[in-house]
């Protein structure tokens, strides 16, 4: 197996300069403190270019979640990373300003793509303009987006604010099988963002910061692969972050319920080919696939969004037959629950032509 350097991050939070409770100093160390590599602020319309750097041994990078603020009911959330310059004046057409982001080389996610709406929280912000293309990926898994659903009434949501991790169970099933139906088009890269905003609520005699940013560096985050390590130099270490996001060098990990760490899926074929998560691979190459985890769980291996194969342990090998988009899913027991613990970027099996 080749060499890959393995970097965990937390993609999609908020500091003051918009709706977050917290300095970019207070994130960087809440992130030193859950061992993350990396973070990628994403403050509404607004980029802090300025603050990116080396923070606490982190790597603080800046882009934004643009949305349209004349537009009733709010809807279409982007996530903007790469970018030089702000591009919120474009909120107003996805399109236009996926294609914007794109001539500056960065890249775009749609954030907490379908919502579920609850009565202590009954206001949702889905995508809605599925007219669009060129974007990056979605958000497959918004820790926030998926305590919400949880909030009916005010008992529960305080129950929720101290045991988030009884509640949560997956990423959504309906975002789940978007993302399947998307793959059917093309490559979908999916990360997962923790929408860490650490507010602080009043519930009657309690007022607490619920979901401190710690908390939450400590639950759904996304991790990479970079065929080169990290040297201290945020322009270099940044391009290695963003390429991986963009080739889909990535899974998503629910850290809270089992250290993800070390989490791999490959493919093999003849003539020495072998590729990782995200990548592509001709089936005429006799192609078999395999998978290790850190610690046993269910795993999935599902092809165009149908199980294939299911095993019980930490390996997983399988012979590719018929060319298509196959991803892996693990799943563990944890706090009485089966609970969705890894979900990877597909590996490509292509069809000769
Ligand atoms: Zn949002
Ligand atoms: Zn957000």
């Amino acid at each position: 197996m080749e060499t890959w350097y393995e970097y965990v991050g937390n993609v999609h939070m908020h500091t003051v300069h918009s709706d977050g409770e917290g300095t970019f100093a207070d994130l960087a160390l809440a992130a030193r403190r859950a061992g993350l590599d990396f973070i990628v602020v994403t403050d509404h319309n607004v980029l802090v270019k300025d603050e990116e750097g080396y923070r606490h041994g982190v790597l603080v990078l800046v882009g934004e979640e643009i949305h349209d603020r004349e537009r009733s009911p709010e809807v279409n959330h982007l996530l903007c990373l790469g970018i030089r310059e702000d591009l919120a004046h474009l909120a107003h057409d996805p399109q236009a300003l996926i294609d914007a982001v794109n001539e500056q080389g960065g890249l775009t996610f749609i954030a907490h793509p379908i919502e579920r709406s609850a009565p202590l929280v009954p206001e949702t912000y889905p995508w809605v303009d599925w007219h669009v293309r060129g974007f990056t990926g979605i958000e497959l898994w918004n820790y926030m987006s998926s305590l919400r659903e949880f909030a009916v009434n005010r008992w529960v949501g305080l129950a929720l604010s101290f045991f988030p991790k009884y509640f949560v169970k997956a990423p959504l099933p309906e975002v789940l099988g978007l993302w399947d139906d998307l793959l059917r088009e093309g490559k979908v890269v999916a990360i997962g963002g923790s929408d860490a905003h650490a507010h602080v609520y009043s519930l009657g005699p309690f007022r607490r910061c619920i979901f401190p940013y710690e908390f939450l560096f400590r639950t759904v985050n996304t991790h990479i692969l970079t065929p080169t390590p990290f040297v201290g130099d945020v322009a270099h270490d940044a391009a290695l972050v963003y390429e991986a996001l963009r080739l889909g060098h990535v899974w998503v990990g629910y850290d809270l319920i089992g250290d993800t760490r070390h989490v791999r899926f490959w493919a093999t074929g003849a003539g020495g080919i072998h590729v990782i998560m995200g990548d592509s691979i001709p089936v005429s190459r006799n192609v078999t696939l395999h998978a290790v985890l850190p610690r046993p769980a269910r795993i999935l291996l599902r092809k165009d969004g149908e199980i294939v194969h299911e095993v019980r342990g930490q390996t997983l090998t399988y012979r590719v037959l018929e060319p298509g988009v196959y991803r892996l899913e693990a799943w563990r027991r944890s706090w009485g629950k089966e609970r969705g613990w890894v979900f990877t970027n597909p590996i490509y099996v292509e069809a000769d032509n």
